[in-house]
Order: structure tokens, then C-alpha cells, then sequence
């Protein structure tokens, strides 16, 4: 989800945010990167959410709805006059543009240089509501399991300042019935991916060609590589430099450089594509294979927010949600970071919060500094605790109650 920013700073004037939602109620070693996690119907360690996308899977199905406000200024900024068939290409280049940025990660199973077919055809729909609509009692209605793109859909998400949202629907099982969509193959599949675009005028997107001539439009492509990489399953990042870093560009703005043919997924931080990677790795890559596993420890357990436990199947004796970072000793450059705080041992299905952090994969062969530090600076717990917020699910076994995040605490560097 994205809202404008009202307080703090102003050039950090919106907020990325995203809508998980489980369908329903809902090892080892976990959190390589900021992912989510959810505990399956039948039990166990939490798994990954993450979309089916391996070789043999079927090509995900991926529309967009050409339906667009018709408002005055447009919501919708393009070179193109409104209304006409070239603005709606011109629309459609720059959604296949923010796909290509993140399959043109290599070494990744949705990379399209190696897996052409990974993310099947755009298509288009008419369909001004094409979107699930809102979520009735908890419940999203009637998913379609077609990962759709809605510029003209209202929803009660679009509170005040919000400019975007994800809203994602995850098996819990595999085989569930869920909406009209194509059954699951596994627990934690993202069967629905859905980004809505704010349609009442309150907020205005520009594709790059018109972004310099609409002062106060945000960056189309910028915040669709964003949702994008929430459709993929990613979370938030809080590397300031990473597409999912949770405050968009201010308006007229992007960050890093625009996808070109050469470098597709210029807009990306390495952080970017070491999420990607942990979640679709290419089985021949190589290169990007290397993990680096610890745990954030207090030198004083009284330091942990909820020492001793407050809760019945709470174990917290690590740092719960503390950023960890690698960085390339060589270069200086922020490789990967990771949100670390837990792990379950497969034997017993007990999520304890350790700790355990798993930086990864890391490009093999460098030498890295390990940095850990709070999130108490723009990036606040709340920006990251959709992370953690299926950690517990119905459905845990045992019972898991998810401790509060860790503030209090420095910065530690280790090489
Ligand atoms: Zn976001």
C-alpha cells in the first residue's frame, strides 16, 4: 500500500505499503531476505509465500484493465493524448517495462533471457473492476487467481493519502478452493496478486515519457516495480536504496536509473535481486549461491522486549526483527539485508525467536561486513511487520505468539 506522508518529511512524500491476506484462517533456518511467512493448514515450520513459478509450472496468468479515470488533471499522465489506443500502449509499455525489471534479474527462474515463458502474455481486460474486490468479513471475494493491474477500481483500502496497494491471496493448503482461481500446488502459493492504483484524483501517476512535464505526478514505472516485487512475495526492505524500500520517490522523481535493453533491471538494488533469487533461484546459477547465517543476540536479555516471555509458546532469546545487512568489504556496497528474528526446528514444528537471521544468496567468493541495527530510523517496525504477520497463524502447532519487534539496541559490525 502507498499513502502520502503528511508529517516528518517532505521529501519522502509516499508510503509503499501492502495488504497481505490470508485466505481463511491459516523449516529450519527461515528469513533470507524480508519475506513472508505463513504457518500451513496442516501444520509445521511456517513456509515462504511466494507464487508458483518453477520449470514446470504453468506460465503465471497476468492481466491489466485498460478501464482509466476520466478526470481532469488526468490520474493517469501520458505523452499520448487521453482516450486514445496510443495512450493505452503507452500504459501497457510501461507495465511490461516494471515486469521486465524484475524478470531481468538473472539467475532467477522468472529471468526472460532464460525462462522466456516464466510470466506468459499480458493480457488486457476491459473490466473497470477486474481486481478482487474488497475483502467482505476478512474474506477477499471471489479471487480469480489472474494477477490483475487496476487503475479505475475504488476501494476501502484508499484511505486518506493512500496511493496503491497489493493485495495478495495465499493458499493455505494445497488443492484449496479459492474464488475462481486454478488450485494450489502448495501451502504459501500466492494464488492472486492484485495492484490497485488510487482512482479519485488524489494522487496522479506519470509514465516516464510525461513524468518530467506533470510536476506532483509519482512514477508510474517506479511504483509498479514496487507492487511488483509484492506480487513476486516480497516485503519491504529497509535499504534506502532497494525498490522495495517502503517510501516511494517523491513526486517527479525515480530512483536509480531507468531498465534498458542492456540493463533491464537497472532500477533494482542488489538487495532486490537477492530477494528475488531466494525465492526463485535458478538451479545453474552459480554465482549467487553463498549464505551467511547467524543470530542477533543482547548482551543482556533484560534488552529484549519481551524478557522474560509474556506469553504461553512465546521463546524469545534473540533480537526479534532486526535488520541485518551484508556488505561487499571490497566495494562498500549494500549487497543483501534481512529482517532476522526466528526459526523452527522441522522435528517439532516450535518457532523460537532467536535471533536467527540468513543473509542470502550472496554472489560467492567476496568478503562481506555484517552489520545489524534497529529499525528506528524512516523505516519504523510497522513498515516491516507484515513480515511477521502470518508468522503465528491460525494453525500453529504449538501455539506461537509473535513478540514485539526490538528497538532498543545499537548498531553492531562484524566482519
Ligand atoms: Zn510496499
Amino acid at each position: 500500500m502507498m499513502a502520502r506522508r503528511t508529517t516528518r518529511c517532505n521529501a519522502l512524500a509516499a508510503i509503499l505499503a501492502c495488504v497481505f491476506l490470508a485466505y481463511g484462517a491459516a523449516g529450519g533456518r527461515a528469513l533470507a531476505y524480508t519475506r513472508d511467512y505463513m504457518v500451513p493448514a496442516a501444520g509445521g515450520c511456517p513456509v515462504v509465500e511466494q507464487q508458483n513459478i518453477s520449470v514446470s509450472a504453468p506460465p503465471l496468468i497476468r492481466q491489466w484493465s485498460t478501464s482509466l479515470p476520466i478526470l481532469e488533471p488526468p490520474v493517469i499522465a501520458t505523452v499520448a493524448a487521453a482516450g486514445t489506443p496510443a495512450q493505452l500502449t503507452e500504459i501497457e509499455n510501461t507495465i511490461q517495462q516494471a515486469y521486465g525489471i524484475w524478470s531481468g534479474v538473472t539467475g532467477t527462474l522468472v529471468n526472460a533471457s532464460t525462462f522466456p515463458n516464466a510470466l506468459g502474455p499480458l493480457g488486457e481486460t476491459s473490466t473497470q473492476n477486474a481486481c478482487t474486490p474488497d475483502a467482505l468479513n476478512g474474506t477477499p471475494s471471489n479471487p480469480d487467481g489472474i494477477d490483475t493491474i487496476c487503475f479505475n477500481q475504488s476501494s476501502s483500502a484508499f484511505t486518506t493519502g493512500v496511493l496503491s496497494f497489493t493485495r495478495v491471496v495465499i493458499a493455505e493448503a494445497p488443492a484449496q478452493t479459492i474464488g475462481t482461481a486454478p488450485p494450489p500446488v502448495f501451502a504459501g502459493q500466492i494464488v492472486d496478486a492484485d495492484i490497485y492504483f488510487r482512482n479519485d484524483g488524489q494522487a496522479a501517476f506519470a509514465t516516464p515519457g510525461a513524468l518530467a512535464s506533470t510536476p506532483g505526478a509519482y512514477d508510474l514505472e517506479s511504483l509498479l516495480a514496487h507492487e511488483l516485487g509484492h506480487l513476486f512475495g516480497l516485503d519491504h526492505s529497509g535499504v534506502w536504496r532497494a525498490i522495495m524500500f517502503p517510501y516511494a520517490p517523491p513526486p517527479g522523481t525515480y530512483v536509480g536509473e531507468r531498465p534498458s535493453v542492456s540493463s533491464p533491471d537497472a532500477p533494482l538494488s542488489d538487495d532486490d535481486r537477492a530477494g528475488l533469487r531466494s525465492l526463485y533461484p535458478d538451479p545453474a546459477d552459480t554465482v549467487d549461491v553463498g549464505y551467511i547465517t547467524g543470530h542477533v543476540l543482547p548482551a543482556n536479555p533484560f534488552a529484549l522486549a519481551d524478557f522474560p516471555a509474556t506469553s504461553p509458546g512465546e521463546y524469545e532469546t534473540g533480537m526479534f526483527g532486526a535488520q541485518v545487512v551484508a556488505v561487499d568489504a571490497a566495494s562498500g556496497s549494500v549487497i543483501a539485508a534481512a529482517v532476522g528474528g526466528w526459526s523452527c526446528d522441522p522435528s517439532t514444528s516450535i518457532v523460537q525467536f532467536d535471533g536467527s537471521y540468513s543473509l542470502g544468496p550472496l554472489p560467492v567468493g567476496n568478503s562481506y561486513v555484517i552489520y545489524a541495527e534497529p529499525f528506528v530510523g524512516p523505516v519504523a517496525p510497522s513498515d516491516i511487520a507484515g513480515a511477521f504477520t502470518n508468522l503465528c497463524s491460525t494453525g500453529a502447532s504449538p501455539s506461537c505468539t509473535l513478540p514485539a519487534i526490538d528497538t532498543n539496541f545499537s548498531p553492531r559490525a562484524q566482519q
